[in-house]
């Protein structure tokens, strides 16, 4: 802390929005590989069109996408706006969370959570699943972290509360509908989720997550874009729920019971 301590705050907001870029860079091989069953790690970047590897020169977070206009040096075929998007988006969030919480024991872990929530959000939206491969090492990753921030009985209560939540809603839904409602992604995700934010927060998380899932939901049938049958991915509203947990949790938690107790 203290070799940080006396560089100038832009100048270190700045470093760690580079390395947000970089890790972003990295949320985007995830986004692409995970879900078609690929190595995260070998072999090298290369163009989904035209198979040609991507040298280091036209690697570079957002800058490269712009200097190629947009499209592989070699077959010019156009690489989607998605990937300077995320790149940018998983910057911004990492750096927000360093102005936050400094650099603390709590942002080394957010450094994890934040990309990882990127990452699930991305596909879930494109496949409506979220793959074992983040959520099975995001429990341990949960339990690891949420036993620092919460304790150990927050934390494992945080997981067995918040998957059991989700094994009920699930199996009330299948009952009702006669259709998987609860994928076993968001089972897996929730316990994850309640292990690191305890139990409490977990519970936020999914009123959180069925409030903006509501919303998008009645806005979809509004806009008739949807009915009632539809699926709609739950990750990204519950990953909306975990940031704004981890952020404002015990802020919300506190109003909260202030306001039932009736002392607001
Ligand atoms: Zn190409």
């Amino acid at each position: 802390m203290e070799l940080i301590h006396p560089l100038p705050h832009l100048f270190q907001a700045g470093f760690i929005f580079m390395i947000g870029l970089a890790v972003g860079s990295f949320a985007n091989v995830c986004i692409y590989r995970i879900p078609k069953g690929e190595s995260i790690v070998f072999p090298a970047s290369h163009c989904p069109s035209c198979n040609q590897p991507i040298p280091a020169r036209d690697n570079i977070p957002v800058l490269s996408f712009l200097l190629l206009g947009g499209r592989c040096r070699f077959c010019k075929t156009t690489i989607g706006r998605i990937y300077p998007v995320i790149e940018i988006l998983t910057a911004v969030l990492i750096t927000s969370g360093f102005l936050r919480l400094g650099p603390t024991p709590e942002f080394v872990i957010f450094m994890v959570l934040g990309p990882a929530l990127v990452i699930i959000t991305a596909i879930d939206l494109q496949h409506k699943i979220i793959p074992n491969l983040i959520t099975l090492p995001g429990i341990l990753f949960g339990l690891a972290g949420g036993i620092y921030l919460e304790g150990v009985t927050s934390s494992l209560i945080g997981l067995v509360l918040g998957s059991g939540i989700f094994l009920i809603i699930g199996e009330v839904y299948f009952r009702i509908r006669g259709d998987e409602g609860m994928g076993m992604g968001d089972v897996k995700y929730i316990a994850g989720a309640g292990a690191l934010l305890g139990w409490q927060k977990i519970l936020l998380v999914i009123f959180i997550g069925a409030l903006l899932g509501s919303i998008v939901g009645v806005a979809g049938m509004v806009e008739k874009k949807l009915n009632y049958m539809s699926q709609i991915p739950f990750g990204p509203f519950l990953a909306a729920g975990t940031l704004i947990a981890f952020f404002w949790g015990d802020q919300l938690i506190h109003l909260y019971l202030a306001a039932a107790s009736g002392r607001y």
